[in-house]
C-alpha cells in the first residue's frame, strides 16, 4: 500500500476519502470495518462542520437558550424562579464543552486504531486518479470527494469592508452581541436568532424571500409567529443594500416590505446559504464537473469521473449530516459491494430546532398533488393532544398527506419535539407503508407521537358514518 521513492511517498489504497467531516468519516469507519485499506485526508479539524461549526455547537447553545427560557416560563407552572441573568463567558465555556466531549469519537487517534491512514493535510488532485496532500501522494482504485460546504458571501456593497460572522466564528465568541443581525432566515439563521434572543440579545432577521421558505408556510407560520412574540424582528422579502461600519458597530441599509430602512447592530451573521468547498481541489486535473452549488453528481453520487464520489455538502445537494451518512452508505454499498445505490432524496427527513421546531419528510402538500392528483391531507392540532396540555406546549400541528388509497406520501410537524416525532414517520415513508400500518400500532399515553395516531384515525373518521358499515353492525347486533 506504501512506497517511497525517496522524495514522495505513494500510498494505493482502496479508496481515499477527503475531508473528515460527517461524510468522510462515516466512509472511512465503514470501510476499515470492513477491513478495506482506506486514507482519510483533512485539512481542517476532524470532525469537520457538524463538530466544531455546525450541528453541535448550535446544538448546546440552542440548549442554554432553552434552559433560559424555561426559566422565564417557570411561573406558568407556579415555579418561582426570579430574574434570570445570563453569563455569556459560561455560555461559550458549556458549548465548548459539548464539542470537546464528542470530539474523541472523530479524532485522529480513534481513526488510526480503526486501521484508518488520517493525512492531515490539504488535499488536490493532480490527474483523474491521483490525489497529492503534504509529500504523499495517493492513487486509490476510489475517491470521494466529501470536503463540506461553506457559508455563500453575497455580493452586497460595504460587506467586505467589515468584521461580520459565520458559522465559522460565531462560536467563538464569549461576549454577548447587544444587537445580533442576521442576513438569512433560513434553518441556521432562525434557530441562531432564537438562541440569541433568549439568551438576552435583540436579534433582527432580514431576508430576501420568506423566512424558513423551503418548508411548507402553515407549519412556519406557527413558528415564526412565536419567534415574533419572542421579540425578534423579522423583515422576510426585503433585501440589504449596503453594509458600512457604524457607531453600533454595523449599518444595513435594506429595501423592506414597508419602504427603505437603516438597521444599526453591534454584529452581523451570514446564513446566506452555503456553497460546496472545491477550491483548491484542482477538480479539472480530474476531469470533474461541477455546477453553481458544489460538484456535479448522478444519482449514485458518482462525478464525471468514474473513478471519484461526491457526497454530503459538497455535492451541493441535501445539507445535513444524517444525509451526508446517509451518503456514505450508499457510496460504500457501490464500492464494496458492486451493488447499485441510488440517492432517495424523498426518504431523508429535515428538521429545524427553533421552539416549536419544524420537521418534515417526503412530499409537501403541493408537490403530492401534483405527482398523485387527488390526496387526503390529514390534520391534528397539539392543542387537542393531552401531554402538550399538560406541557403548556399547545401550539403546534401535524399535517399528514397520503395517497387516495391511504399510502403516506409526506408529513410535516410543527411543535415541541417534532424532529424526534419525525423518525417514526421516516421509517413509514422510507418502508412504502400505509395509514392502516399506524392505525395498528400503540402509542403510549400520554405522549406526542399521540397526535400522529390521532391524524390517521381522522383518515378512517367518515367510515364511521357509511351507511354500509352502520348496516353490518346493526346485522351483526342481532347475534347477540
Ligand atoms: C450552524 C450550522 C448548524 C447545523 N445544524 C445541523 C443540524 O442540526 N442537523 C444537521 O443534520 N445538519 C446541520 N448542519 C449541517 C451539517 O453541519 C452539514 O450538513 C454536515 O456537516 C456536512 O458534512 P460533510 O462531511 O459533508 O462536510 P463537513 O462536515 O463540512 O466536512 C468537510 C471536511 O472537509 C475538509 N476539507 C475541505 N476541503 C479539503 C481539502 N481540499 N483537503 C482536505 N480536507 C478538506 C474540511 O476541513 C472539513 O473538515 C448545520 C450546519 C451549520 C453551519
Amino acid at each position: 500500500m506504501e512506497k517511497t521513492d525517496g522524495v514522495t511517498t505513494v500510498l494505493s489504497p482502496d479508496i481515499c476519502v477527503i475531508g473528515a467531516g460527517s461524510a468522510g468519516l462515516s466512509v472511512a469507519a465503514g470501510a476499515a470495518a470492513f477491513g478495506v485499506p482506506v486514507v482519510l485526508i483533512e485539512r481542517g479539524r476532524m470532525g469537520g462542520d457538524c463538530l466544531n461549526y455546525g450541528c453541535v455547537p448550535s446544538k448546546a447553545l440552542i440548549a442554554a437558550a432553552r434552559h433560559a427560557h424555561a426559566v422565564r416560563k417557570a411561573a406558568e407552572f407556579g415555579v418561582i424562579a426570579g430574574e434570570s441573568t445570563i453569563d455569556f463567558e459560561k455560555v461559550h465555556v458549556h458549548v465548548r464543552s459539548v464539542v470537546d466531549a464528542i470530539a474523541p469519537n472523530d479524532s485522529v487517534e480513534r481513526f488510526t486504531a480503526m486501521g484508518v491512514r488520517v493525512i492531515e493535510a490539504e488535499a488536490r488532485f493532480i490527474d483523474r486518479d491521483t490525489v497529492t496532500a503534504g509529500r504523499l501522494t495517493i492513487r486509490a482504485r476510489r475517491f470521494v470527494i466529501a470536503t463540506g460546504s461553506s457559508t455563500i458571501i453575497p455580493p452586497i456593497p460595504g460587506l467586505a469592508d467589515i468584521d461580520y460572522l459565520t458559522n465559522e466564528t460565531l462560536f467563538d465568541l464569549t461576549r454577548l452581541p447587544e444587537h445580533l443581525m442576521i442576513i438569512g432566515a433560513g434553518p441556521i439563521g432562525m434557530e441562531m436568532a432564537q438562541a440569541y434572543k433568549r439568551l438576552g440579545a435583540r436579534v433582527t432577521v432580514v431576508d430576501e424571500a420568506r423566512a424558513l421558505a423551503k418548508e411548507d408556510p402553515e407549519m412556519t407560520r406557527i413558528a415564526l409567529d412565536r419567534l415574533r412574540d419572542e421579540g425578534i424582528a423579522i423583515f422576510e422579502n426585503s433585501r440589504v443594500l449596503s453594509v458600512e461600519k457604524s457607531v453600533a458597530g454595523v449599518r444595513l441599509q435594506c429595501e423592506t416590505e414597508m419602504g427603505p430602512m437603516t438597521i444599526d447592530g453591534s454584529a452581523l451573521l451570514l446564513a446566506t446559504g452555503r456553497k460546496g468547498n472545491i477550491s483548491g481541489l484542482d477538480l479539472e486535473a480530474a476531469g470533474i464537473a461541477v455546477t453553481s452549488t458544489g460538484i456535479a453528481v448522478d444519482g449514485s453520487l458518482r462525478t464525471n469521473n468514474r473513478r471519484v464520489y461526491a457526497i454530503g455538502d459538497a455535492a451541493g445537494g441535501l445539507q445535513f449530516t444524517h444525509a451526508a451518512n446517509y451518503h456514505a452508505s450508499l457510496v460504500l454499498r457501490e464500492i464494496l459491494f458492486r451493488l447499485p445505490a441510488r440517492e432517495n432524496r424523498n426518504i431523508v427527513p429535515r428538521a429545524t430546532f427553533t421552539d416549536p421546531e419544524i420537521a418534515a419528510v417526503g412530499l409537501g402538500e403541493d408537490e403530492a398533488r401534483k405527482r398523485h392528483g387527488q390526496v387526503a391531507v390529514l390534520r391534528w392540532p397539539y392543542a387537542e393532544n393531552d401531554r402538550a396540555q399538560a406541557e403548556r406546549a399547545t401550539g403546534g400541528l401535524i399535517k399528514v398527506i397520503a395517497s387516495k388509497r391511504g399510502k403516506v406520501l409526506g408529513v410535516s410537524i410543527v411543535g415541541a419535539g417534532a424532529a424526534e416525532m419525525i423518525n417514526l414517520w421516516s421509517i413509514v415513508i422510507a418502508n412504502g407503508q400505509a395509514l392502516r400500518h399506524l392505525r395498528n400500532a400503540v402509542a403510549p399515553y400520554p405522549t406526542m407521537t399521540e397526535i400522529g395516531k390521532r391524524a390517521v384515525i381522522a383518515y378512517y373518521t367518515p367510515l364511521t358514518r357509511k351507511p354500509f358499515v352502520r348496516a353490518i353492525i346493526r346485522l351483526l347486533r342481532r347475534f347477540g
